[in-house]
């Protein structure tokens, strides 16, 4: 029997907001290990909470982002549990009333992945092991979070790729959260479960908890599809269960059975007060973003013929897009802009850490300038890309590369008699490609961009002298 992939995700994203959810301590990644930390966040018996009122705007964001629909009343719960990361035994949350319900994400395939919900929540701190002792660091305590939980839609390990990429990219976008799934700024705890192909009543899950790589992510889900076939097929139950999974061995092992919420027992944490919106402060929030990576694209593609391909290397990164944005504005070929941003500055910038910062020497007007000479016919393509080379190591403009003279280009007739002259001084190139052998051609065309010093553009060049040719 064939199994259908069932997988729901609940992606934890820290926020960037300037200070933690509940206090005033700074909300910042790598400091000394307790160091922005006071009462409130460490959970004293006594002190009192106070909602930031930037992590609730970073919500509404998010939810916007989404396709959600934003609650106008919504309020904070406990969920009480004890670790030692946690030291009042309860983490505030939204149980009852998240702040954002019913949104999706498109992926490429135009399937919408619903959201079922997004609430805001405080982080825990950290439990540092280090030989054979174990230290707490609260500098994470009180860190704000959205999770963002969707509907069991997914149905491959391709399409969770997919969706965490698109939503990593769209919180980065309007600049809610960094989305570091390495730093820990963006975790997911995966369910997976399997039913007969095409079934309507879900299976029993299984939930992975805290993955921190894409990569690994989409192992674990084909590990446990597979587990939970084998299981299924030897006659046994899938069994509820929080899991762990284990990258040196490529599977996964068993945390603990599952908690429901009732062992949680949440209730409406009386510290806080009720949460009111309207809607015109949810309509402020919505005119403060940014065009959206999707829209983007489909711009990109649609409107300027940039491939598919492309357009996403170019939308991934919001400098880059910005970048190409700038570069691009008032060109009839924004085409061009994508294709050096694609063929020569990412060929010094690899890593995904250097194209999210996007730190290069040349502006975006700079490559304006140079792309506008194209254009107007003024150099061609190769010297463009040679001086755009010597731009890029630089800094400096396009004018310090290339003289007035270079960029009067050079005339139809010029072109003309350089062709003529080519074809008469290579005769036998010339009957070569007449016999059919097209590449000979080549020959007299490198003869003609030599003679104009690189200025000629190839096409034109190599069209002219197939005219000649063929007189
Ligand atoms: P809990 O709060 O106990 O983790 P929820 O019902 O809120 O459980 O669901 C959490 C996540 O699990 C959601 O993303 C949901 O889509 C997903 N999920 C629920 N049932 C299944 C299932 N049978 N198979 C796969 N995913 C599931
Ligand atoms: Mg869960
Ligand atoms: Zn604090």
């Amino acid at each position: 029997m064939s199994y259908d992939l069932v997988v729901g995700l609940e992606t934890h994203v820290e926020l960037l907001t300037k200070t933690k959810i509940f206090c005033g301590c700074k909300n910042s990644f790598g400091s000394e290990p307790n160091t922005n930390c006071c009462p409130i966040c460490i959970g004293l018996p006594g002190t009192l909470p106070k909602l930031n009122r930037e992590v609730v705007n970073f919500a509404i964001k998010a939810g916007l982002a989404l396709n959600c629909k934003i609650n106008l009343n919504s309020k904070m719960d406990r969920k009480n549990y004890v670790y030692p990361d946690l030291s009042k035994a309860y983490q505030i949350s939204q149980f009852y009333t998240p702040i954002c319900k019913n949104g999706y994400v498109e992926l490429s395939s135009g399937k919408r992945i619903r959201i079922h919900q997004i609430h805001m929540e405080e982080d825990a701190g950290k439990l540092v092991h280090k030989s054979g002792d174990v230290y707490v660091d609260y500098n994470r305590g009180g860190v704000p979070l959205l999770e963002i939980v969707t509907e069991p839609d997914i149905s491959s390990s391709e399409e969770a790729r997919e969706y965490v990429e698109k939503l990593q990219m769209i919180m980065r976008y309007i600049g809610v959260s960094d989305c570091k799934m390495q730093e820990g700024s963006m975790r997911c705890d995966v369910n997976v479960s399997v039913k007969p192909e095409g079934s309507r009543v879900l299976g029993t899950r299984t939930e992975i908890k805290n993955m921190n790589s894409i990569t690994f992510m989409t192992k674990a889900i084909d590990y446990e599809y597979k587990r939970h076939v084998a299981v299924i097929e030897s006659g046994e139950k899938v069994v509820q269960q929080t899991l762990r999974y284990v990258e040196s061995t490529n599977s996964t092992e068993s945390m603990r059975s599952k908690e429901d919420a009732q062992d949680y027992r949440y209730f409406g944490d009386p510290d806080l007060v009720e949460i009111n919106l309207d809607d015109l402060y949810i309509e402020q929030i919505r005119n403060t973003l940014p065009e959206l990576p999707t829209n983007r694209f489909k711009r990109y593609t649609n409107k300027f013929g940039i491939p598919e391909k492309d357009a996403l290397l170019i939308v991934k990164y919001k400098n880059v897009s910005d970048f190409f944005e700038a570069a691009s504005a008032g060109l009839k070929n924004p085409k061009a802009v994508s294709n050096f941003i694609i063929g020569q500055i990412f060929r010094n910038i690899e890593t995904e850490t250097e194209r999210e910062k996007f730190e290069i020497l040349v502006s975006p007007k700079q490559l304006h300038e140079l792309v506008k000479l194209i254009e107007d016919g003024k150099i061609n393509m190769n010297l463009a890309k040679k001086t755009f080379s010597k731009m890029l190591e630089s800094g400096k403009d396009v004018t310090d590369f290339i003289s007035e003279d270079d960029m009067k280009g050079i005339s139809d007739n010029e072109i003309e008699a350089l062709c003529r002259e080519a074809v008469s001084k290579n005769e036998a190139a010339a009957k070569d490609y007449l016999s059919g052998k097209e590449k000979a051609i080549k020959a007299i065309l490198g003869y003609v961009m030599k003679a104009t010093k690189g200025k000629g553009d190839a096409l034109k060049i190599e069209k002219k002298l197939v005219e000649i040719i063929n007189q």
